[in-house]
């Protein structure tokens, strides 16, 4: 069964067509699912019946179901529980905001990087999510919160770069102006660093903003805690990154968790500046969040000291709101209490890595 939310206006033209429509139905199509955002072909009203019966046999509109919602934080964040037709789960994040409506959705089920302060990564890696299913958290979100949504973010669940066709698909169907038609500077995604795919979009370019999990600035650090920086170290990133950095449109955010004794020293503020050098960047510190993990979040006064000396080395830095901690829905807490309903027959799959 083909899912509608899957195709391209010029996938959904060329399906059409080998179906013995005209291509211009594909776009009229293309309009219902993206632009209309209806769940049912059935809706498609200005349709023949006979095309919507062929359709219907070859194609739907796959709806993932909400297994569960957060109750909702004070300042309006809530979590939600996907399941898909085969029973896997993911969770995404709705941050409502007075201007700004954003989402932060999963681009795999698991994740194969165990970072050690996330709560993803001990789960496992089950399967990666399509373009589809990617789109469908942010419209089944949009139908639930009866909301409009401004903002994406590909910072929930797995990690993007290790789904790198179905999340640029998922870029492309999110910015298309004849769909779903949001402007590209307010999709991100974040990756933890994935050399060979930052030079790819070095090369084919990414219209998306790009966002870079630092957390630290020597590679001895960062391997502690991110395991995957030994295959990646920071050398080759950066040298991967300052090669985007030329043909991107926007600067990259690099998120950096606060960890106690650990990355945020004085000397690891002093590093950042030449170890961003030539890079137009925006740096996003992060409060760690609880996980079970054994690190500690770094003191107040410490947050407080570490943004000025990067201030006052003249580095264009912010610190994340903690959102969603209320419904242990904040950065690094997502992680589906089982990752299928039919959890005797999934098993966790071996990682890329
Ligand atoms: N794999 C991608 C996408 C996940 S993004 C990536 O690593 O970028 C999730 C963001 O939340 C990342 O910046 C990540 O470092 C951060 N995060 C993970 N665990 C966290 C925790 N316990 N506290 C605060 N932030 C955390």
């Amino acid at each position: 069964m083909v899912n509608l939310r899957d195709l391209t206006q010029q996938e959904l033209e060329s399906f059409l067509e080998s179906l013995g429509h005209p291509a211009y139905r594909g776009r009229q199509v293309y309009r219902w699912v993206f632009a209309r955002r209806i769940s049912r072909l059935e809706d498609m009203t200005n349709l023949p019946v006979s095309l919507r019966r062929d359709l219907s046999e070859l194609a739907g509109i796959q709806t993932p179901a909400v297994a569960a919602v957060s109750p909702r934080a004070p300042d309006g964040t809530r979590k939600y529980l996907f399941e898909f037709q085969d029973g896997y789960r993911v969770e995404s994040v709705f941050l409502p905001g007075s201007s700004n409506q954003t989402v932060c959705i999963s681009t795999q089920v698991g994740c194969t990087l165990n970072c050690v302060f996330c709560a993803t990564g001990r789960m496992g890696f089950y399967r990666n999510l399509t373009a589809g299913e990617m789109v469908s958290q942010v419209l089944e979100i949009e139908r639930e919160e009866k909301a409009a949504v401004s903002n994406v973010v590909f910072m929930g669940m797995g990690e993007p770069f290790y789904n790198f066709d179905a999340v640029m698909k998922a870029v492309q169907l999110f910015a298309d102006p004849a769909g779903i038609g949001l402007s590209p500077r307010r999709i991100t995604v974040s990756t933890i660093g994935i050399v060979p795919a930052i030079r790819r979009i070095a090369r084919e370019g990414m219209s998306a903003k790009l966002a870079v999990s630092l957390h630290a600035t020597d590679d001895d650090r960062r391997s502690r805690i991110v395991p995957v920086n030994r295959k990646y170290p920071l050398d080759p990133l950066m040298k991967a990154l300052r090669a985007y950095a030329h043909v991107a449109r926007y600067a990259v955010t690099f998120e950096y968790i606060l960890i106690k004794n650990l990355n945020d020293r004085p000397e690891d503020a002093a590093a950042l500046p030449n170890l961003l050098r030539n890079i137009p960047a925006k740096i996003n510190l992060i409060r760690l969040h609880p996980t079970d993990s054994n690190l500690e979040p770094s003191p107040e006064e410490r947050v407080d000291a570490f943004l000025k000396e990067l201030r006052d080395a003249g580095l264009d830095v912010t610190l994340r709101a903690s959102r969603g901690l209320e419904c242990q829905a904040a950065c690094g807490q997502l992680a589906a209490q089982e990752p299928t309903r039919e959890k005797s027959v999934k098993v966790p799959q071996p990682g890329r890595d």
